[in-house]
């Protein structure tokens, strides 16, 4: 069957896509590998009507309500490559399916690489974070580190001073300039040097020369690449940044490829849920629109 869409990722982003096609009685696949981004962290902030909430649920409810429309259909599978077919586009999936559609809206997320400190991965979405509008709030203005992993730390440090007393832990990975210096002190941020060794206990921060400090939170920046075979095979240009990459799209959430759309994280720097659900609905509407505007 010639699918309408074809949605490689069935999170947030990828379910607010397929909302508004299968309201236009759209024949849709949903094809979804079960590897939410937060599926570290209970519960989900900063979405409107939804925060606090479980971040399990929000996409539980999500699926639950798009799959009650009859021309939706959802594969649990990943999604392995991709070629130009007749009138569209052919994806492979890893049970060695192949699924046509004329549309694809690529909504596959990011993959985080975490810093190699022996008990931060662990402590991932519980403990450790990364998002200061996410997980801030609930440190109750208390102790905060932020592990640098480049100088891009200062960003996190100028920020968090609004959601506790804040300390940049430089684990040797960059060294403030006198102006950086400055601009940490106006923000009353503590810089602590030494390589850090491990975390342990609820977030202590173990130095290699024994000293122990502890807090209530900590935040640093993982590396978040997009991991698109289907992009990579059909040649949807991705940009590069410090941290990570995006599949460029236009204000419509169109890629550099005819007919191929992408949202969510996999398709902006900084995402959230919130970005993720309006993203998704600009690609599911603007899928829609170029299946009946532009059919070819
Ligand atoms: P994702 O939710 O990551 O979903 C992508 C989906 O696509 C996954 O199911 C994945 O398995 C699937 N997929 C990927 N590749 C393929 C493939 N080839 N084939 C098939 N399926 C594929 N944001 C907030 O707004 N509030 C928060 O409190 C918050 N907390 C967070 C806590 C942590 C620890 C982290 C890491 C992130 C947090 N975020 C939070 C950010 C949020 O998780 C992301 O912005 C959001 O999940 C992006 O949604 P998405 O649909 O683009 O991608
Ligand atoms: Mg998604």
């Amino acid at each position: 069957m010639l699918y309408d869409v074809i949605i490689i990722g069935g999170s947030y982003a990828g379910l607010a896509a397929a909302l508004p096609l299968a309201r236009a009685r759209r024949q849709l696949l949903i094809i979804d590998a079960g590897q939410r981004r937060n599926r570290f962290a209970d519960r989900s902030h900063g979405f409107l009507t939804q925060d606090g909430a479980k971040a399990a649920d929000i996409a539980a409810v999500a699926r639950e309500q798009v799959l009650a429309y009859g021309t939706v259909q959802w594969l649990a599978a990943s999604a392995t490559g991709a070629r130009p077919v007749e009138n569209g586009f052919g994806v492979e999936t890893d049970d060695g399916g192949l699924h046509t559609a004329r549309r694809l809206v690529l909504a596959g997320g990011v993959v985080d690489t975490l810093p190699e400190v022996p008990g931060l991965a662990e402590r991932w979405g519980r403990q450790v974070f990364h998002c200061p509008y996410c997980h801030g709030y609930e440190l109750q203005q208390g102790r905060i580190g932020v592990l640098a992993t480049s100088e891009l730390a200062m960003h996190q440090a100028l920020l968090l001073p609004d959601w506790g007393r804040t300390t940049l832990l430089l684990n040797d990975r960059f060294t403030p300039d006198a102006q950086q210096r400055a601009q940490l002190q106006a923000r009353g941020v503590c810089i602590e040097t030494g390589a850090v060794r491990a975390i342990t206990g609820q977030a202590d921060v173990r130095f290699d020369d024994g000293r122990v400090l502890a807090f209530d939170g900590l935040f640093t920046a993982p590396q978040s690449r997009v991991e698109s075979p289907v992009a990579r095979a059909l040649g949807c240009e991705i940009s590069t940044g410090p941290m990570g990459g995006v599949i460029q799209t236009d204000a419509l959430k169109a890629t550099t490829v005819a007919n191929v759309f992408a949202c969510g994280d996999a398709a902006r720097l900084g995402g959230s849920v919130p970005l993720a659900v309006g993203d998704g609905t600009m690609a599911g509407l603007a899928a829609h629109r170029s299946l009946v505007f532009a059919p070819h």
